[in-house]
């Protein structure tokens, strides 16, 4: 390929920002959303922010959806260009629709936006989300939102960022008063002072200054809030981690931004720094080593499969992050696990609220891949190449429940069922070894709905599922599994692969059950 062409493509990467925005939630990711794609002019939109934001009950919305054949429940990306970036936001689902799906996801993300809530800090489902994060090592910057609320102190916000998450931070703005009191940041980058104006906070006057010391803050701030000002800081500069970049991108120090999403407060600079300092999009490694987005052949993997659009015909959108090369509508890929030549022609669309047909795309871009049952989560796509990339991890259910069919004479579609579920990764079975009894696990509880609605809609199979109190799956790897080891609080399964697995109702039960098994390895997701 021709030099132009290559410059033309590394031009598309370095432009390109793929993140996905973790937290728990009411700390406003909706809005915050919002308010990012207002600076862009949204491109493209997976199901509008609002839309999923009024689906307060999403099992009932899920069948909704079914009847209108509509918008999917879980909405997955947003597509908006800003100061000659394109930015691409992978939707978490949070609330009742948390599922696997969520953590799947994150492995699409080049980097993640930790969003906090300022007066409630580090949240369970900012934690777990937070740990898929961290296991691969991606940058994340953290955003405190609500900071026209009276909140936590900022040093003890840092504090538990270190203590919970086992993360260091660094603040790149600290705020000037808290709550009512409220008057601005200092950007401690640019040292600058930033003001709100007004009951809303919302309009902005920009006073670059010397540096925290600067007499002019007194005269915008009063001498209460810059004394308190020069203080935090001054103790920030002697004790706090200085700014150091390599560390921000291996994912061992995170930058601070504190402000208020819904009053548009710090979020085009959170925005800008963002945009600055966070990666483009990364190369994936895969059975021929790491593959860069630069190289030219096109490739990329199914990380999400969802199902439904088309209930007629069974139909299924399969999301595909691009990892390389440039993807051009119409164009022949081998789809590596079955060995075949697909055309990606007319089907194939960004899912987007009116269904636009993508024409060309590039490395950490998302696709939606019309799927009519070819495709399963992890599948590798190339031209010309027999690129496999490493499998996504199979995540720790969180909920369990033991499932019978009511009519033995379905078992047949029962199983059918099983295994297309199970493909689309909305569920993991595991068979006990004692009674061959199945175990299905979720990460969600809507899962549990969704299947049984779906057993029963699709296959026309009454289940009934009976839940279990486990709360932990752990593979194992042992050469001697002696099953007796795991009678109390556990129970011995096998996944579909085979594999070993332990679910515990407890830790104290899964720290007992790993002191009795000193040579076995407890993993947390599936080897
Ligand atoms: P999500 O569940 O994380 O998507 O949160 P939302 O964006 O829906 O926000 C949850 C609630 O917090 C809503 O009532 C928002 O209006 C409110 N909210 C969001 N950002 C702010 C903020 O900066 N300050 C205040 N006071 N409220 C906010």
């Amino acid at each position: 390929m021709s030099k132009a062409i290559d410059q033309a493509l590394q031009q598309e990467v370095d432009k390109r920002r793929t993140f996905a925005i973790i937290s728990h939630p009411d700390a406003g990711k909706t809005t915050l959303t919002e308010k990012l794609l207002l600076f862009g002019g949204a491109i493209r939109l997976a199901g509008t922010v609002k839309a999923r934001k009024a689906s307060k009950h999403a099992t009932s919305d899920w069948m909704e959806i079914e009847k209108q054949r509509g918008i999917s429940v879980t909405s997955s990306v947003m597509q908006f260009d800003y100061m000659g970036h394109r930015i691409n936001i992978l939707d978490t689902p949070g609330h009742q629709d948390f599922s696997e799906d969520t953590y799947r996801t994150l492995t699409a993300a080049d980097s993640a936006v930790m969003l906090i809530d300022v007066a409630k800090g580090v949240e369970a489902q900012t934690i777990k989300l937070f740990q898929v994060c961290a296991k691969r090592g991606i940058p994340i910057f953290t955003f405190i939102n609500k900071l026209d609320r009276e909140g936590r102190n900022p040093f003890e916000l840092m504090e538990e960022l270190e203590q919970v998450l086992g993360i260091r931070s660094v603040p790149m703005n600290w705020p000037i008063g808290s709550g009512r009191d409220l008057c601005g940041v200092y950007d401690r980058m640019k040292n600058q002072v930033e003001l709100f104006q007004g009951n809303d906070h919302s309009t902005i006057q920009v006073q670059k200054v010397e540096d925290y010391n600067d007499p002019i803050i007194r005269e915008m701030a009063g001498e209460y809030l810059h004394d308190q000002l020069a203080q935090d800081l001054e103790l920030l500069d002697v004790a706090g981690d200085p700014f150091d970049l390599e560390k921000v991108l291996k994912g061992e120090l995170t930058p601070v931004f504190f402000g208020s999403a819904i009053n548009n407060f710090g979020v085009q600079t959170f925005l800008e720094n963002f945009l600055q300092l966070a990666p483009k999009p990364q190369p994936r490694s895969s059975t021929a080593g790491l593959i860069e987005p630069s190289n030219e052949k096109f490739s990329g993997y199914i990380f999400k499969i969802q199902a439904n659009m088309n209930p007629a015909h069974r139909d299924r959108i399969a999301f595909m992050r691009i990892v390389s090369g440039k993807f051009q509508r119409g164009m022949t890929v081998k789809h590596v696990r079955n060995g075949k030549d697909i055309k990606l022609s007319q089907p194939q669309q960004f899912l987007a609220q009116d269904r636009d047909i993508v024409e060309e795309a590039y490395p950490g871009d998302i696709i939606g891949l019309f799927d009519p049952g070819i495709f399963r989560i992890g599948d590798s796509l190339n031209q010309g190449g027999e690129v496999v990339f490493d499998e996504l991890p199979t995540f720790s259910p969180e909920l369990f429940a033991k499932v019978t069919v009511k009519n033995a004479l379905k078992h047949k579609q029962y199983q059918k069922g099983i295994d297309q579920l199970t493909e689309e990764g909305t569920i993991q079975v595991f068979q006990t070894v004692s009674f061959e009894d199945t175990i299905l696990g979720v990460v969600g509880q809507l899962q549990f709905e969704v299947f049984e609605y779906r057993m029963k809609g699709e296959y026309g199979v009454d289940v009934q599922l009976q839940r279990m109190p486990y709360q932990f799956a752990r593979w194992i790897i042992d050469k001697d599994i002696d099953p007796s080891k795991f009678r109390i609080n556990s129970t011995l399964v096998k996944d579909k692969k085979g594999n070993y697995v332990v679910l515990f109702e407890n830790e104290y039960a899964m720290r007992t059950a790993m002191e009795k098994n000193p040579n076995a390895q407890f993993l947390d997701t599936a080897p």
